[in-house]
């Protein structure tokens, strides 16, 4: 479903980002991506949301050569993909409820669709006893939760984790990654990118590991070995 074929990336100033990188992500995957800081994790990334074209190669979503879409098909594209952040990103003067039917009203579904949903989003992150919370009356894992409710409520083909855990204790941390797992088992491709060596080996899925913008490792049950 997804294939980088050869993507390489400098960006302007001629720091390189990614050097070469092939790889495929089959439909219901989850991967998570190592490496050090700066080793090209966020950037990968970001060519699969094509924030950032490469500079050499191409990045497909089934067939479709993503860095060649006219800019209104590349809305239509990333809608396909719900991202999930370490700072959360949530609307602060938005209840959890709120920052969640808000992703729906943006893409123009029903008020009735809206009702139907975001409360069954709500207990799938389970929140739902909190719903009518603002952010800064939630810990940091539960700010992630509704961030993920968010990231699903337009029932994407993928979800792409940049640091899902980055800010979290590791009770949060589990809380959050258990969430990530049942959301995959629900049939969502999941991609996330890790610093956590507790979160990767305690998934024993698909591990890839980046180095200096190169794909190092690739294993199908993989550890996290840096
Ligand atoms: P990671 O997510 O693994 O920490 P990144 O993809 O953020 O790695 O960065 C890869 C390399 O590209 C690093 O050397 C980083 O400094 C550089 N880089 C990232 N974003 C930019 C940018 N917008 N402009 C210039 N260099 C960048």
């Amino acid at each position: 479903m997804i294939y980088f074929d050869q993507v390489s990336k400098q960006y302007r100033d001629g720091t390189p980002a990614l050097e070469n990188v092939t790889l495929s992500v089959s439909p219901k995957e989850f991967v998570s991506i190592v490496g050090h800081s700066g080793a090209g994790k966020t950037t990968l990334l970001k060519m699969l949301l094509a924030e950032e074209k490469p500079s050499a190669g191409n990045v497909f979503f089934e067939e479709i050569d993503i860095h060649g879409l006219p800019k209104n098909a590349l809305h239509h594209y990333r809608r396909k993909i719900g991202t999930v952040f370490q700072d959360f990103r949530l609307i602060p003067t938005k209840t959890a409820y709120e920052n969640i039917a808000f992703a729906m009203e943006a893409v123009g579904r029903r008020d009735d669709e809206i009702a139907s949903d975001v409360p069954y989003i709500l207990d799938l992150v389970d929140i739902g006893d909190k719903a009518h919370h603002f952010p800064h009356q939630l810990s940091g894992g539960e700010q992630q939760r509704v961030a993920i409710g968010r990231a699903i409520i337009n029932q994407p083909d993928v979800i792409v984790a940049d640091e899902p855990t980055g800010n979290l204790d590791p009770v949060n941390t589990y809380d959050v990654i258990e969430i990530l797992k049942k959301i995959n088992e629900l049939g969502t491709t999941v991609i996330i990118t890790t610093h956590n060596k507790g979160v990767v080996d305690a998934m024993n899925k698909r591990v890839i590991t980046m180095d200096k913008g190169k794909v190092v490792r690739d294993d199908m049950h993989g550890h996290y070995i840096l």
